[in-house]
C-alpha cells in the first residue's frame, strides 16, 4: 500500500488535476492499494486565511469577496473534470454548501469582530475539503473508483488549534476503520491533508505547509510501504537551485539528513512528516508532478551512495541574531536558563544557539518578525543581572542569515569545517557565528544576510556538489 501526496501547485486546475489523476493510474498498475492525500488548490489557504484576517478588523467585503472568487475556482475545475450529467450537480451543490458555510461564519466574524482558534482552523482546512472532492471526482471520471473523506475523522489530535499534535494510537484506529473496508473495496481514498480533529470531533490543522505531515501519519496509520510526496520540485537537492544553478538533485538521503533539509529552508517538505514514519522504517519518496519521469528522492534509513562528504548546502534569511553579552557572565549560573525561559514565554522559536567557553556572551537567532519582541522579553528577565552588572547588553542584529551543511558524511571525518570555512573564507564572507549539533550530520553558521548566497555557492564549488557524477 502506498500513500500519494499532492501539494497544491498539483491540484492547481484541472489540468495539474488531471495530470494528478494519470500519476494515480500509472501507480495503480503496480499497487493497486493507494490513497491520495490532497493540498488545498495553490493558494487557496491564504485567500482563506486573509479573508477571515480582514473580516476580523471589520472588512466584511473580503469574505464575499473571497466567496465569489473561491467559488469561480472551483466551479471551473469542477466543470472541466466532471462530464455535466448526473455527478457534476451535486458535487457543485457540496461544494457549495462548504463555502456558504465559510460566507456565513467570515460575516459572524466580522461581526464580532472576534476569529476564535477553532472558527480560524475550521476556515482554515475548508481548500482541502474542497480539493478532495474535486480530485476524487477526476478519479472516479479516469475510471478509478474513488471516494472523498475528510480527514476530520480519521486524524485525531489535541486541541492545540494551529499546530496540532496528532495522537497516533487513535489515529490508527479511526484510519483503519474508515480506509481499510474502501481500500478492500478496490477504491482510492482521497483525504483531505492539513486537518484533523479533537477527539470530540472539532476541526483542527496540523500547521501550515502540514499535508505532508498528514501523508506521514496515514502512511503510520495504514503501515504503508511507501509515502510520495508529489510537489513541484525534483526532490531534496544539493542546493537551491535558484541561488546555485548547478545545483543537482539527491538521489538518496536518509531521515536525519532529510530532517536536517526539511529545517533548514529547503522547502521541499514539512519538517514533521518523517515522524510518524522513522519508527516503522517506511520509506519516502519526493517527485515532481510535473516531470513524474524524473527519478526524485528515496528517504530513508540509509544515507545511500553519495560521491561527495556533504549532500547539501541551504540557507534560511530573514533571522535576527540576539547577544546577550557581559563580562561579568563567566560562571554566573542560569543565565541560559532565564534567557531561554524568556523566549519560550515569549513563543518565539529558537533556530540555533552558540556560546563561547569564555561565556561572555550567549547568542541565538529568531525569526527577524521576531526580533523586537524577544529583546524586550529578555531585557525584562534579566532585569537583576544588569543591575548587578553580569548582563551589559541584549543587542538585535539583522538581517542575518543561517547557511547550514548537510550531511551524515561528515560524522567522525576530521577536516569538514575546515574546508568549509576556508571556502567562505575565500568567498571573502565573514562567519559570525557558528553551531555544530553533536550529531555531527548539520554545521550551520551565521552571515549577513546579503552575504548568504555567496557562501552557498563557494561551498557547493568546494565540494564539488554540481559536478556530473563519476
Ligand atoms: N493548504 C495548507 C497550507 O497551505 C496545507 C498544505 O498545503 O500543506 O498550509
Ligand atoms: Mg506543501
Amino acid at each position: 500500500m502506498q500513500i500519494l501526496k499532492f501539494g497544491g501547485t498539483s491540484v492547481g486546475d484541472a489540468d495539474r488535476i488531471r495530470q494528478l489523476a494519470s500519476i494515480v493510474a500509472a501507480a495503480r498498475a503496480s499497487d493497486s492499494r493507494l490513497v491520495v492525500v490532497v493540498s488545498a488548490m495553490a493558494g487557496v489557504t491564504n485567500q482563506l486565511l486573509d479573508a477571515v484576517n480582514a473580516a476580523v478588523g471589520g472588512d466584511i467585503a473580503a469574505i464575499a469577496d473571497a466567496h465569489a472568487k473561491l467559488r469561480r475556482r472551483h466551479r471551473e475545475a469542477l466543470a472541466r473534470l466532471v462530464a455535466p450529467d448526473a455527478e457534476a450537480p451535486p458535487l457543485m451543490a457540496e461544494l457549495d454548501a462548504l463555502l456558504d458555510r465559510f460566507a456565513r461564519i467570515g460575516e459572524g466574524i466580522a461581526l464580532v469582530g472576534e476569529l476564535p482558534p477553532r472558527a480560524r482552523d475550521f476556515i482554515a482546512g475548508l481548500g482541502e475539503r474542497l480539493s478532495a472532492r474535486l480530485v476524487s471526482a477526476a478519479l472516479r471520471g479516469a475510471g478509478i473508483p474513488s471516494a472523498p473523506f475528510d480527514a476530520d475523522r480519521l486524524i485525531i489530535t489535541d486541541d492545540t488549534f494551529g499546530a496540532a499534535v496528532p495522537d497516533m494510537a487513535a489515529t490508527a484506529l479511526a484510519t483503519r476503520e474508515a480506509l481499510l473496508p474502501a481500500l478492500d473495496a478496490g477504491q482510492t481514498p482521497v483525504v483531505t491533508g492539513f486537518i484533523g480533529a479533537t477527539g470530540e470531533g472539532v476541526p483542527t490543522t496540523l500547521g501550515r505547509g502540514g499535508s505532508d505531515y498528514s501523508a506521514g501519519i496515514l502512511g503510520a496509520a495504514l503501515e504503508a510501504d511507501a509515502v510520495v510526496i508529489w510537489t513541484d520540485a525534483d526532490g531534496f537537492m544539493t542546493a537551491d537551485p535558484r541561488l546555485v544553478p548547478t545545483a543537482q538533485v539527491l538521489a538518496e538521503i536518509s531521515y536525519a539528513e532529510a530532517g536536517e533539509l526539511a529545517y533548514y529552508g529547503a522547502k521541499v517538505l514539512h519538517p514533521k512528516t518523517l515522524l510518524p514514519l522513522i519508527p516503522k522504517g517506511i520509506p519516502l519518496y519526493v517527485k515532481n508532478s510535473f516531470r513524474p519521469e524524473s527519478p526524485g528522492t528515496r528517504v530513508s534509513a540509509t544515507t545511500g551512495e553519495w560521491r561527495a562528504d556533504i549532500k547539501s548546502v541551504t540557507s534560511i534569511k530573514g533571522l535576527a541574531l540576539l547577544t546577550v553579552a557581559g563580562r561579568g557572565m563567566l560562571g554566573v549560573p542560569g543565565i541560559a536558563a532565564k534567557t531561554f525561559a524568556a523566549v519560550a514565554a515569549a513563543g518565539v522559536n529558537v533556530l540555533l544557539i552558540s556560546q563561547s567557553s569564555s561565556e561572555n556572551n550567549l547568542c541565538l537567532m529568531v525569526e527577524a518578525a521576531d526580533a523586537e519582541k524577544t529583546r524586550a522579553a529578555l531585557i525584562k528577565a534579566l532585569t537583576m543581572e544588569f543591575h548587578h552588572a553580569c548582563v551589559e547588553r541584549v543587542d538585535a542584529l539583522q538581517p542575518v542569515a543561517i547557511v547550514a551543511v548537510v550531511g551524515a558524511g561528515m560524522r567522525g571525518r576530521p577536516g569538514i569545517a575546515a574546508r568549509i570555512f576556508s571556502a567562505v573564507a575565500t568567498a571573502r564572507v565573514n562567519v559570525i557565528a557558528i553551531a555544530q549539533g553533536s550529531s555531527e550530520i548539520n554545521i550551520s553558521f551565521v552571515v549577513a544576510e546579503p552575504e548568504a548566497g555567496a557562501a552557498v555557492t563557494a561551498i557547493h564549488e568546494r565540494f564539488e556538489l554540481g559536478a556530473a557524477a563519476g
